[in-house]
């Protein structure tokens, strides 16, 4: 099944948004920007939850009952597996003690991972909202949400992931440019279009693809090309996915 997705460029316009992606051209330099922003990495309701948790218990304790919870998830797991693999140990009339004894590890499991989740979160919160300037906690927090970039050359294809944070106590700044791996080949542009003409200027013939093609993540196969009116300066992006049916 293949589907494809048109982004269009009117003549004189660069810039354009789809699916929360914002494309935008550069003819000129021969580049591609695709940049989209991604959700905050805490969001109003946890941070607020770690403060007051951190106010009623204090950081350090908030660390012991996670560390508390993950030694008690390990130890039902050990004792799932246990149950499990010697089930040897018990007589036959203990069958059901076994089952409900494998049931209740299960319980417990589920119920400590979520434990240590809860106290997990609020652990990594209260150490990235401290501040190595200023020495404070609860200050150091984004001031942007955090931005997915990826950039299409000639001769090469970037991915990054740019986090913005900053002290609400003494304005100190960190933007944080992390490069994400990406998998990516090019796949030579086609020659003769079967539909070449522009929709924006109606002029027959005009329509070329002026790139190659992008292709991303081996599995999926996502295609990006390129193309442009001769005619009028009209861009267009398609985007083509195949999805591999089994
Ligand atoms: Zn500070
Ligand atoms: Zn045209």
């Amino acid at each position: 099944m293949t589907k494809d997705k048109r982004i269009r460029f009117p003549s004189g316009s660069y810039q354009a948004f789809y699916e929360d992606i914002s494309y935008r051209i550069d003819p000129e330099n021969d580049t591609v920007e695709m940049t989209q922003r991604l959700n905050p990495r805490y969001s109003s309701e946890s941070r607020e939850e770690a403060v007051n948790l951190a106010n009623k218990l204090g950081i350090e304790n908030i660390q012991k009952r996670a560390r508390l919870f993950l030694k008690l998830l390990l130890l039902s797991i050990l004792l799932f597996l246990f149950l499990v693999i010697f089930p040897a140990y018990f007589s036959i009339e203990s069958e059901g003690f076994l089952s409900v004894g494998k049931f209740l590890t299960i319980v417990s499991e589920i119920a400590f991972l979520y434990m240590f989740g809860y106290y997990r979160a609020a652990v990594n919160y209260c150490m990235d909202s401290y501040c190595e300037k200023c020495g404070k906690h609860f200050v150091f927090e984004e001031f942007e949400a955090p931005l997915v970039k990826e950039v299409s050359k000639i001769d090469a294809y970037t991915k990054t992931l740019t986090r913005y944070w900053h002290c609400r106590n003494c304005g100190h700044k960190d933007i944080k440019v992390e490069p994400r791996s990406i998998n990516h080949h090019h796949e030579k542009k086609q020659g003769n279009l079967r539909e070449d003409t522009c929709e924006e200027c109606g002029k027959e013939h005009s329509i070329e693809e002026y790139r190659n093609i992008d292709v991303l993540n081996y599995a999926l196969k996502k295609k990006i090309r390129y193309f442009k009116c001769r005619n009028c300066g009209y861009h267009e992006i398609r985007l083509n996915k195949k999805f591999k049916i089994v």
